[in-house]
């Protein structure tokens, strides 16, 4: 019924909620705010891209401040400084023990207009694995504190980011079934990494321009970060970026009208943050494009061979150089889509890199042949990626059983099979140790 009450006044009032670009009474440069959003956490309980596939639905352009782990006098008064001089309305995700320490700084936060969020109690860096009953006490306990400083019986956004963006599907659950938004981000700009105020304004405009809009997730009490604040929103501004501010729907307030679409992931692009891992491609083929299939016939040469030896190497010859049938009629292969083979470049993976050690001897003009012994020589245990090793042991184990045969039919090495046993006995033990290595390394 609330549903059915909401969705009713969101078609009576979709007037537009977007004010236009906030004059800055002394600060003509400012970059203002240009239009408050009003999301519905029940619609979208799940926000930002940096784990989940849907975030808020700005348009090109648009940016969203956020601040977590305040309130700390010394640093998040001068950030809001800086936002009041700019203009600026962002949210602000606070912590329940520091709001309990200081409760001043969070009405300060609400009396500046900016929308006051949590950030639980305590901010545990383990959340995703703490027992769900302790983790609902800090989510419940962080808004209780930041209410009790609010004072004044309001209570903050249900707007909710999980300290060190840990989350579990206990916890998504949980907000979700208590009306809280998980906010998740965009981008960071690593300001709570030892890093400089200029490493924090490259990250934030760099990752920015990447996706070309979204969450920036920052916090308020680093000094780099109120070093590189102005810096960042004077880029912003000299770029054509407009600052949006984020606010709770309520049965007053209804939801700024969207598309669900508009809350789709972005494409990705190299510099966008990722905390996802790369999923196994799933094979969707496109279209009803076809790969050529040879023709069954071009199989079938074994039978018709000559019996003298002349004529056989002739024939041979002609069976090299002959031309295969490509036909469409017979089974036809389908292409896998374009997307299969798209990799994220910000996903960190060294696919063939080969320490200088391990490096086997350089090749020579003497052409496949040599080719194939540097793939069966035996991976050593070098430290690398697991990327490379399992490589190297997927080539070996293929050459194994293939050379192995080679050499139980060839007369001229046959002498040798017992060396060539032990040494494929050495290869075979080396693989599985390498194996043992990759299991040690994904674990991790
Ligand atoms: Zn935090």
């Amino acid at each position: 019924m609330w549903a059915g009450l909401f969705f009713g006044m969101m078609l009576t009032c979709a007037a537009a909620q977007s004010a236009s670009a906030a004059d800055c009474p002394g600060h003509p440069d400012a970059i203002g705010t240009s239009r408050t959003l009003v999301v519905d956490p029940r619609e979208h309980p799940i926000i930002g891209t940096m784990q989940y596939a849907k975030t808020l639905p700005l348009r090109d352009h648009e940016v969203v401040l956020t601040f977590d782990d305040g309130p700390l006098p010394k640093y998040s008064y001068q950030i809001l400084d800086i936002l009041a001089s700019q203009c600026v309305k962002a949210t602000f995700f606070l912590v329940g023990r520091q709001a309990n320490a200081n409760p001043e700084g969070v009405r300060k936060v609400r009396d500046a207009g900016h929308t006051v969020a949590t950030h639980t109690q305590n901010h545990p860096s383990n959340m995703n694995r703490l027992p769900i009953d302790r983790a609902q006490k800090e989510i419940e306990d962080g808004i209780a504190s930041v209410t009790a400083a609010l004072g004044d019986g309001t209570a903050p956004a249900p707007f909710f980011r999980i300290p060190g963006l840990g989350r579990s599907d206990a916890i998504e659950e949980y907000t979700e079934s208590k009306g809280i938004q998980i906010w998740s981000a965009d981008f960071p700009a690593d300001d709570w990494r030892h890093v400089s105020s200029q490493r924090v304004y490259d990250l934030a405009i760099q990752r920015l321009e990447a996706k070309g809009k979204g969450i920036l997730l920052l916090h308020d009490i680093q000094p780099r970060t109120v070093a590189a604040l102005p810096r960042i929103l004077r880029e912003l501004k000299a770029r054509g970026y407009r600052i949006v501010h984020v606010v709770p729907a309520t049965p007053e307030r209804p939801a700024t009208p969207t598309e669900p679409q508009q809350w789709q992931l972005n494409p990705a692009s190299e510099m966008v943050a990722t905390s996802r891992w790369p999923k196994i491609p799933n094979f969707v083929y496109a279209g009803n494009t076809a790969l050529l299939a040879p023709a069954l016939s071009d199989f079938d040469w074994q039978d018709t061979a000559p019996k003298g030896r002349t004529q056989r190497r002739t024939w041979r010859d002609a069976q090299w150089s002959r031309q295969v049938t490509l036909v469409l009629d017979h089974p036809s292969l389908p292409v896998p889509a374009a997307s299969v083979f798209e990799l994220p470049e910000s996903v960190r993976v060294t696919m063939l890199y080969t320490p200088p050690s391990a490096r086997p001897v350089e090749r020579t003009a003497q052409g496949p042949r040599e080719d194939a012994r540097e793939i069966e020589t035996p991976a050593k245990p070098v430290p690398v990626r697991a990327g490379k090793s399992r490589r190297q042991i997927r080539a070996a184990a293929i050459r194994h059983p293939a050379s192995a045969k080679h050499a139980a039919h060839q007369p001229a090495h046959a002498g040798k099979t017992d060396k060539g046993a032990a040494k494929h006995a050495a290869q075979a033990k080396q693989i599985k140790k390498n194996a043992v290595r990759v299991a040690g390394l994904k674990k991790r």
